[in-house]
């Protein structure tokens, strides 16, 4: 039987990570929501009582265990945290399978396509968009973990490629490829758990990616197992052969098959890897400063912009109330409002001159909108914490609130209206239920032509779980539609699961879909693929 270690069967990371909030932060949560209502877990040994018998004939691979089971019947959506907290999952996959080799993998796929077994591929688990929700179906269903497909095959160091299989995590592809003097450079904040497989066929974006490239630019070939036979993709630096077949496995969340090797780009670790902080007294000055940055071409390794709210509350979280009170102080001098401030984190990484010259150059146009510079201290700080921050949602659920993130990406005319708008029908979604929400929002993935938007929001749980479902659905479908509104995607980097299956269709066009249901349908024709997904 498989082990979780030492990860939470029921929430985010390693159990022996817990991140207390500080009191300050507490206090805000209050004011602004009101007091948390904690709810009693459901236990996990009901749970595996609940998982019915498997409907899967019996095979060397495939275990039919209850507690692997469970264990692959869902991700991290809020959804899922509703349902694995609050004990309402009710659909688990009939078997699971941990294939080790290439051949263990032909075999599982033949088998489902012979016994018509519908297959869910399982990367991370770390989908926050129901990826992984099990559906409704007549047939059984077979989770295929990759976890144990996880090696390096290849690494030129003169090409400047590397081949893996695809179940390799964040921190073991580094762990390759750091003595090497390489990085891959994808830093999603889900990079402890997530997969590159699972990276790819989402559209994954991390957090250097104005440096290294989202996995877009990164993934450059490998090779797919569909149930109607296998797709190579040739590593080439570029191509005018046609339509790119890697632009049709990105983002195929699994309905085309199973991506097995990845080959990817790498770089070589920079000398100098810095981020600095930089406040600036209101929200416009600092989307023009950062707008115009990103039409200068200066070689910055990663931006983001908090607004105001998000500001505040980063402040208050960080919890050195004798820090803030000197940056405080130190922005009132400089002339900074008692409010409205917004702290941007701005990160260069390349050799010793290239960053001074960056820096430089982007002190420039800092200035020009009233911007002043802190130092790294911040920085520092944030990289330490960058795979820190999702732990509070266990610290939030503990108190009794529920978290949960949207993001989109618009051009730069609509960046603030859209952010505006996003937080104000969430702040007033519950109003009818008498609850109040907190949202606050920043940029992270900014380019020339606009950024992305990326808004938290915060609520109290309700009493019973059906009941916290419906705040979610509530606010999940009212921020969706003002993103759609605004003709904005309905996702910049976390892809459509379940969840956003309703407004994919405004962005493709009904003609879009039909051609990506046909892409699907044709190495895919019993849709034994993932079924309920990206499609329907
Ligand atoms: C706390 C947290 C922070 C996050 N931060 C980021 C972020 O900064 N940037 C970002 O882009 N995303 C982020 N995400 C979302 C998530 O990590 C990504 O979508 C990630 O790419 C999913 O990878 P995974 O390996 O966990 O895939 P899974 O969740 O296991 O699966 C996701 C989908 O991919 C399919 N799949 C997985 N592997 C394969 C394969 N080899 N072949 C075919 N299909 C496959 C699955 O069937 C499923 O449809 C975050 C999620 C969490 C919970």
């Amino acid at each position: 039987m498989e082990k979780r270690k030492n990860t939470r069967w029921n929430g985010w990371g390693y159990e022996s990570v817990y991140i207390d909030i500080p009191c300050k932060a507490k206090e805000l949560l209050t004011d602004t929501v009101g007091p948390g209502k904690i709810q009693k877990d459901y236990p996990l040994k009901e749970y595996l009582n609940k998982v019915p018998p498997s409907r899967l004939a019996s095979h060397p691979l495939i275990i039919t265990a209850p507690r692997e089971r469970f264990f692959h019947a869902h991700g991290q959506s809020l959804p899922d945290w509703i349902g694995f907290r609050g004990g309402t999952l009710d659909r688990f996959p009939d078997g699971v399978a941990f294939p080790e080799n290439i051949e263990q993998i032909q075999e599982l796929i033949h088998y489902a396509n012979n016994n018509q077994v519908v297959i869910i591929p399982y990367g991370g688990g770390t989908s926050v968009v129901g990826h992984l929700k099990v559906p409704d179906d007549k047939r059984p269903v077979l989770s295929i973990c990759l976890k144990r497909f996880n090696r390096m095959i290849a690494f030129d160091p003169y090409t400047r490629i590397a081949t893996f299989e695809a179940g390799i995590k964040g921190p073991e592809i580094e762990r390759h490829l750091n003595p090497k003097g390489f990085t891959l450079g994808h830093f999603p904040q889900s990079f402890e758990f997530s997969s590159l497989g699972g990276w790819v066929v989402t559209r994954s974006s991390g957090q250097q990616a104005l440096k290294y490239g989202s996995i877009n630019e990164l993934f450059v070939g490998g090779q797919v197992l569909t149930p109607k036979g296998k797709i190579d993709i040739l590593p080439l630096p570029a191509s005018a052969a046609g339509p790119d077949i890697k632009h049709l496995v990105m983002g195929s969340e699994a309905r085309m098959g199973i991506l097995t090797h990845v080959t990817v780009k790498v770089s070589p670790i920079p000398h100098k890897d810095d981020v600095y902080g930089v406040f600036f007294p209101s929200w416009e000055n600092a989307l023009e400063a950062v707008r115009v940055i990103m039409g200068e071409d200066i070689p910055i390794s990663m931006l983001r912009l908090s607004n105001p709210r998000e500001t505040q509350i980063n402040l208050s979280l960080a919890g050195r109330n004798r820090l803030s009170w000197i940056l405080n102080k130190y922005l009132k001098i400089r002339g900074f409002p008692d409010s409205g401030n917004c702290m941007a984190l701005i990160g260069f990484a390349g050799s010793s001159r290239m960053v001074l010259q960056a820096f430089k150059e982007l002190s420039i146009h800092i200035r020009k909108f009233k911007g002043v510079r802190v130092g790294k201290s911040m920085g520092k700080a944030w990289k330490k914490n960058r795979f820190r921050a999702p732990y509070l949602r266990n610290t939030l659920w503990d108190l009794g609130y529920a978290i949960d993130t949207l993001e989109t990406a618009v051009n730069w005319d609509k960046v603030t209206s859209t952010m505006k708008n996003i937080e104000k029908v969430l702040h007033q979604g519950l109003t009818p239920l008498g609850e109040k929400i907190y949202a606050f929002s920043h940029l992270s993935h900014v380019y020339p032509t606009g950024s992305n938007i990326y808004t938290t929001f915060l609520f109290r749980l309700a009493d019973t779980p059906e009941k916290t479902l419906l705040r979610w659905k509530i606010l999940k479908k009212t921020a969706s539609r003002a993103i759609i509104n605004a003709r904005g995607t309905i996702s910049h980097q976390h892809g459509i699961g379940v969840d956003h299956l309703p407004y994919i269709s405004a962005e493709k066009g009904k003609l879009g879909m039909e051609l990506i249901r046909t892409l699907c349908s044709h190495v895919d024709p019993e849709k034994l693929m993932n079924p309920g997904k990206l499609i329907g």
